[in-house]
């Protein structure tokens, strides 16, 4: 099959094309169980396999997928027919940032294949979370499993042969319940980061008999709590909600095509342009960020982006500048090409497609913000006057451009003269993003930092949903909008 596949490279390479790669995926399978009150909502498989081929022409891309494997010729052909039809209407011709040719390999680790584990034992796990988070105050309990196996092997015509097999395990648990006014909460827990492998090994049943535990408890604060107080206040936001603080206003604004204005569909755009790289302060010295596919152990690590590119841990945010975007070959092209100046050094290593047949753009990898120097949450509560602890991801809506955001957290733990008083339900903070990340004033330290992940990132048209991670600390910002 590796053979056939570099013939049909070699032979629409002859016929013009100035680059050609496939990416061939012999099986990619998803699993997901989902325990609701008690029942098995949800028990579904999915299984493909297929070619997805792309090939430059003259400026233009064509791109041809199939799960047939057994008409290579007519696969390639098909492509190259579609680039020599998008050739004949090209705006930006488009160009490949250079690369060096790779003969390697990714696995990502594991000790235990979930797909390996019983069907029973695994609906076992949910019943016995279920049966820990039914309690009083709970009206609704979820527990899911999802699993992603899948196998890719790359080919282009500079002559990269890479192959990947990647595993990835997302549990969660979750609960609801209804407060006085009839009003619905929740509190969940999805374990962020544990130890150098993500197999089923990680599903450890201690860790999450705990958090059930937990879950329920806060829960049952929450809906006993007074809503949380319309003013200013510091927020800390803890990884539980700073991940996706960080997704949302760092990562996708800061994803090259967007920047140049494609992808505009789900607040799509970027408040972001290309003269700000170098100058714009982004935020206060407290904030350095980057982009860092090298993380061990995180979906968003994963050897090698589809156009064939390294792992690479680069910059995005150096004490609070602007300084770099998450890019791919194509991109970085057109950036320097448009601004006239050489922004972009190369890929960043950051184009991926969520399967054979769809085309790779730019995703984040694990979209971090380094450790600060201002101690553990104890001593960031302590060095605050009048503020608000924050976890938990509720609800969210942000600017069609990512310069604004409102965010609303399943839980809040007042925080006066240094010490926590109260919980508060209904808790909501709101911000522009830059004036927000100006007003970082303290980062915790190691002790702090958890890697977060994320199953569901969603982007593109037809969508592509992606995984990735998010590497965060506590982080304190001050004078911002709560409760409304
Ligand atoms: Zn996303």
């Amino acid at each position: 099959m590796q053979q056939k596949i570099k013939e049909q490279i070699d032979r629409i390479r002859s016929q013009g094309a100035v680059y050609v790669d496939s990416r061939w995926y012999p099986n990619e399978e998803t699993h997901n169980l989902t325990m609701w009150n008690g029942n098995l909502k949800n028990a579904s498989a999915t299984r493909e396999s297929g070619i997805g081929v792309r090939v430059l022409f003259k400026g233009a891309w064509g791109f041809s997928a199939s799960s047939d494997i057994n008409n290579l010729p007519g696969l390639f052909e098909k492509a190259l027919d579609n680039a020599r039809t998008a050739a004949e209407r090209v705006t930006f011709p488009v160009r490949l940032a250079e690369k060096d040719a790779i003969q390697g390999s990714f696995s990502s680790p594991n000790r235990i294949d979930p797909f390996t584990i019983p069907f029973d034992q695994k609906v076992g796990f949910l019943k016995k979370m279920d049966d820990l988070l039914n309690q009083p105050g709970v009206s609704q309990r979820v527990a899911d499993l999802t699993f992603i196996r899948k196998q890719i092997l790359f080919y282009d015509s500079e002559g990269s042969e890479i192959e990947k097999n990647i595993i990835e395990v997302f549990p969660s648990i979750g609960v609801m319940g209804v407060d006085a006014d009839g009003q619905t909460h929740r509190r969940s827990f999805s374990p962020a980061r544990l130890g150098d492998t993500r197999g089923w090994e990680t599903i450890d049943e201690d860790l999450f008999t705990t958090e059930a535990e937990r879950i329920v408890r806060e829960l049952n604060q929450v809906l006993t709590a007074d809503s949380c107080p319309k003013e200013e206040r510091s927020v800390i936001l803890l990884p539980g909600i700073m991940f996706l603080q960080t997704h949302e206003t760092i990562g996708h604004a800061l994803e090259l095509d967007r920047i140049l204005g494609y992808e505009l569909a789900y607040a799509g755009g970027s408040f972001v342009t290309l003269e700000d790289f170098g100058t714009l302060r982004y935020g206060s010295e407290k904030l350095t960020a980057r982009a860092n596919a090298t993380v061990p152990n995180s979906p968003g690590s994963f050897g090698y982006d589809d156009d064939g590119v390294p792992a690479q841990d680069n910059l995005l945010i150096d004490k609070g500048i602007l300084v770099g975007a998450i890019t791919g070959r194509q991109m970085v092209e057109e950036a320097n090409a448009t601004a006239r100046k050489q922004i972009f050094q190369g890929s960043s290593g950051a184009n991926r497609a969520t399967s054979f047949y769809r085309v790779p753009i730019e995703r984040m990898t694990n979209i971090n913000i380094d450790p600060g120097t201002d101690g553990t949450l104890e001593d960031i509560i302590k060095d605050t006057e009048k503020g608000i602890v924050l976890d938990g991801d509720k609800s969210w809506s942000i600017g069609s451009n990512r310069e604004q955001f409102h965010f609303a957290t399943e839980i809040g733990w007042l925080v006066e003269d240094g010490e926590i008083t109260d919980v508060v339900k209904n808790a909501t903070y709101q911000g522009e993003t830059l004036k927000f990340y100006n007003a970082l004033s303290a980062v915790g330290d190691e002790s702090t930092w958890e890697v977060q992940y994320v199953d569901n990132c969603g982007k593109g048209q037809p969508n592509q949903v992606m995984q990735l991670g998010h590497g965060v600390p506590v982080c304190r910002f001050d004078n911002v909008r709560i409760g409304e």
